[in-house]
């Protein structure tokens, strides 16, 4: 019962196979108009042949519509050669062709029966011949629908045996036993084949499956690829493939756009006091901010850490305004948790095609006016700008004179006595560096070190210029302390540091009369680094001091955390004295370090009232023009050789800082 269910169920095009349907569809429709062709040819001939043995209705009559039903199908077939059926739509129609042809099939038989019975035994063995001929060429048409050519050829292949069995001569019977023999080779044959078609089609329709589904995978893995795992931005790589594929479609054409970088104020501070679990969740949640923007026409993008890169593809006049808004949006409060934070955000943007043509010189310009950004004015966006060339060429060129230069012979180290109060005794000199370039003049420090740093030069330059301070300090009487600065990059190689206290023990100096002076902002960064580092100092014996207090985040978390002995009051701070927020500041300071047991040195006093008011606040080192400007050594040593004073100031003899800590404690 099941099987005839199924037989029938397969009769009808099962409908759980749609893509085989359409596949089955797509073959029939390149075979069937040569079988309505051949179908109409062979009819034609038996008319023909029979035209004068019988009935003229039987030849012409009836053949004409015969014709015009099996042309009318046939130029459907045709037509349909152009499309292709959805799944559902094949089905409908292959079940339309079974009936159809069965139909045609039941019109044709009957029309060449009907001739039989006129004409001699060669009109008759041609109908014989048709029918056979016609039927197995039919069912090879057929080949891809086996529904279609079974019915075909019952519809045929039993009333032409039943025709030709109730006749009296043998050689009919032989035939009709022939042809449904070779009509039921054929039709296994075909079945065989059509169940190939069937796996074929189906293994087809799996390698199209796999292949999708491989193609989707690898859209998924480009567009992780291209994302941020954090922030779910998009991330690095998509941003430069942007810019690039931008900067391509544009090339030539009078359009433009923005690139901005963008970088957090105060992440660092926070990801080191809260931890980096609280650092991530907070990356997340400006992630989401950038995400929920209400700027139609930007794209941005995490380039790493906490900074961010922002594609400004609408009108670049408005970009400057777009950053800022950005800035503002990301600087609002956070609450994660118990906790409000607030992180501030500075933008550098840089506009295309006139601060550079290709994504690298975009990207540098866009980062050097963040830099900008950063130093002189947090929180803003700023965008590079002609003054901005400018000082990068004259930074290469500051670049190129260092990259040739001859350290031992250019560069000097000035000494700026560290005055005790009240005694007015010179308890030491802070080193500071000079370069006299034959190529420049005089540069800055505040320039050549940065230029240093960027360029790698900066160890190499530390270690020249510390020799020489250390070897001319040894020159002076008594034991007078020598404060050297270190940069960002010096705290934090263990490779300097140890080629520092190398240099110490090698020119046979107490390290307690050494100090080692750091910025806040040059620790940040990289904390543990610079905190190792500065263990290793301070376990020689040498004293670190936080140099320019007040300027940079001045978090009362560093002071507790870093193993600093020493803070420097930044010099801005003495210039505003008089105001009472400036003073309040000094003596919070004074009394912060006096309570932790740490040495507090007020920078840049300049008059003689500066100095009296540090005095009432109880400030007990100081450091300024008002006493001397950083001297060159030859002028100090003649000095001293001379009056044993310095700028009429005498030399203390108490050893080194350490034992000014604790004469102060
Ligand atoms: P700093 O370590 O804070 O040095 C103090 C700066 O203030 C020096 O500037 C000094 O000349 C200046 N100064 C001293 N007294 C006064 C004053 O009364 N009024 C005013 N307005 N300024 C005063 P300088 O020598 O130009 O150095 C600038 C910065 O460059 C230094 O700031 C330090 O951060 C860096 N630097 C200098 N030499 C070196 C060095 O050998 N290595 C490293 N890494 N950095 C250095
Ligand atoms: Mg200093
Ligand atoms: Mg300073």
């Amino acid at each position: 019962m099941d099987r005839i269910r199924a037989f029938l169920r397969w009769m009808m095009i099962d409908p759980s196979h749609p893509e085989v349907a359409q596949a089955q569809y797509n073959e029939l429709k390149t075979q069937v108009p040569s079988l309505y062709a051949l179908l109409m040819v062979n009819a034609v001939a038996v008319a023909y042949t029979h035209y004068d043995v019988a009935p003229f209705y039987l030849t012409v009559g009836v053949l004409i519509p015969m014709l015009l039903l099996t042309s009318v199908r046939m130029v459907a077939w045709l037509r349909a050669q152009r499309l292709t059926p959805e799944p559902e739509e094949a089905i409908r129609k292959l079940r339309q062709t079974v009936i159809l042809g069965s139909l045609i099939a039941v019109i044709y038989i009957t029309w060449s029966l009907s001739l039989d019975g006129y004409g001699g035994p060669e009109e008759r063995g041609h109908v014989a011949l048709f029918i056979a001929i016609t039927v197995i060429g039919c069912i090879f048409c057929l080949m891809n629908l086996p529904q279609a050519a079974l019915m075909v050829m019952i519809i045929v292949t039993v009333p032409y045996l039943i025709y030709y069995a109730m006749q009296d001569q043998d050689v009919y019977h032989a035939i009709a036993m022939n042809i449904f023999l070779v009509c039921l080779v054929v039709l296994q044959v075909l079945i065989s084949s059509y169940r190939g078609f069937v796996k074929l089609v189906r293994s087809q329709l799996e390698v199209a499956a796999k292949q999708k589904e491989t193609e989707r995978l690898n859209a998924e893995n480009e567009r992780l690829a291209q994302t941020d795992a954090l922030t779910d931005l998009p991330n690095r790589r998509y941003f430069f493939n942007r810019l690039e594929a931008l900067i391509d479609d544009l090339e030539g054409a009078d359009r433009k756009f923005a690139v901005g970088v963008m970088d957090l104020d105060r992440f660092k501070p926070v990801n080191d006091t809260y931890g980096h679990k609280l650092g991530d969740q907070l990356l997340m949640d400006v992630g989401l901010r950038l995400k929920s923007l209400e700027f139609a026409d930007i794209e941005v993008c995490r380039l790493g850490g906490d900074e961010f890169g922002i594609l400004f593809l609408g009108d670049p006049e408005k970009a400057a305004a777009t950053g800022q808004a950005i800035c503002d949006r990301i600087s609002e409060p956070y609450r994660i948790g118990d906790l409000q934070l607030t992180v501030g955000a500075s933008c550098g943007i840089a506009l295309y095609p006139e601060a550079g043509n290709t994504a690298h010189v975009l990207f540098d310009r866009s980062d050097y006016a963040l830099y900008n950004s950063k130093t002189t004015s947090r929180g803003k966006a700023t965008v590079y700008s002609a003054e901005h060339e400018a000082r990068i060429r004259s930074e290469r060129a500051v670049e190129n004179a260092m990259q040739s230069a001859d350290l031992d012979q250019e560069f000097q180290v000035y000494f700026q006595p560290v005055v005790s109060l009240p005694e007015r005794l010179i308890v030491g000199f802070e080193a500071l560096a000079r370069w006299n370039s034959p190529v420049l003049g005089c540069v800055p420090p505040d320039t050549f070190i940065g230029i240093a740093e960027r360029t790698g030069q900066i160890n190499r330059l530390t270690l020249s210029l510390f020799e020489t301070a250390v070897r001319q300090i040894k020159m002076l009487p008594g034991d007078l302390c020598l404060s050297f600065n270190l940069s960002a990059q010096d705290i934090t190689s263990v490779e300097t540091v140890d080629a520092l206290l190398e240099i110490v023990s090698r020119h046979d100096l107490n390290p307690k009369l050494i100090t080692f002076e750091i910025t806040e902002t040059s620790v940040i960064d990289s904390y543990e680094a610079a905190e190792t580092c500065m263990q290793t100092l301070r376990s020689a014996g040498v004293t670190l001091a936080l140099d320019d207090f007040g300027t940079g985040y001045s978090s009362l978390g560093y002071l507790h955390r870093l193993p600093i002995d020493c803070v420097k009051v930044d010099r801005s701070f003495v210039a505003g004295i008089h105001d009472p927020v400036a003073s309040g500041v000094i003596t919070s300071i004074i009394n912060l370090c006096r309570s932790m047991e740490m040495l507090c040195v007020v920078e840049g006093v300049e008059d003689r009232n500066q100095l009296e008011l540090l005095k009432a606040l109880r400030c007990n080192l100081v450091q300024g023009y008002h006493f001397a400007p950083p001297l060159p050594f030859d002028e100090v040593i003649n000095s001293v050789r001379a009056s044993a004073h310095v700028v009429g100031l005498p030399l203390s003899s108490a050893e080194g800082m350490e034992e000014l800590r604790l004469s102060r404690a």
